[in-house]
């Protein structure tokens, strides 16, 4: 009975038919595919892009260089060495993140106390060397500089928001 059945399935190809009836019927919805990097779709304000560190409007770093950041770090990609300075306010002398082992987590925001680092909306570094994905302080400012009124934004966003 079951192999009468299949025989006579197989031989209206009526599979065949039936896919054919999903392919018309998705020919006239709405597409969902982006024609990437053409088009490009809406960022969250949460996205975990590329790190920043931004400064305050006159320009001082935020920074205070309490290394939370590269405590909490669970792969281990933050290297910060730290001086005081002739007022004593305490800076970075040097702020370096391994991108190649940076999971994107996101823990480095959530401890700092000033947001200062920040994972931003770009998506796009990628790079054809390993060499350019080890990112100093001048890169993650210079970052910072480029992205300030988007991370802004985006900080603002996150801390109203009800969870
Ligand atoms: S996003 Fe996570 S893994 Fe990457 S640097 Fe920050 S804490 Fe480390
Ligand atoms: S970026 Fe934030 S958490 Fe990391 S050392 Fe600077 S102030 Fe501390």
């Amino acid at each position: 009975m079951v192999n009468i059945r299949q025989t006579l399935k197989s031989f209206i190809l009526i599979d065949i038919i039936r896919g054919m009836g999903v392919t018309l019927r998705y020919m006239f919805k709405r597409k969902v595919t982006l024609q990437y990097p053409l088009e490009k779709s809406a960022i969250s304000p949460r996205m975990r892009g590329e790190h920043a560190l931004r400064r305050y409007a006159n320009g001082e770093e935020r920074c205070i260089a309490c290394k939370l950041c590269e405590a909490v770090c669970p792969a281990q990609a933050i290297s910060i060495d730290a001086d005081v300075r002739i007022d004593g306010s305490r800076r970075t002398t040097r702020y370096d993140i391994d991108m190649t082992k940076c999971i994107y987590c996101g823990l480095c925001q959530e401890a700092c106390p000033v947001d200062a680092i920040v994972e931003g909306p770009n998506v796009e570094f990628a790079t054809e060397t390993h060499e350019e994905l080890f990112y100093n302080k001048n890169r993650l400012l210079d970052n910072g500089a480029q992205w300030e009124s988007l991370l802004a934004e985006n900080i603002k966003l996150s801390n109203n928001r009800i969870v």
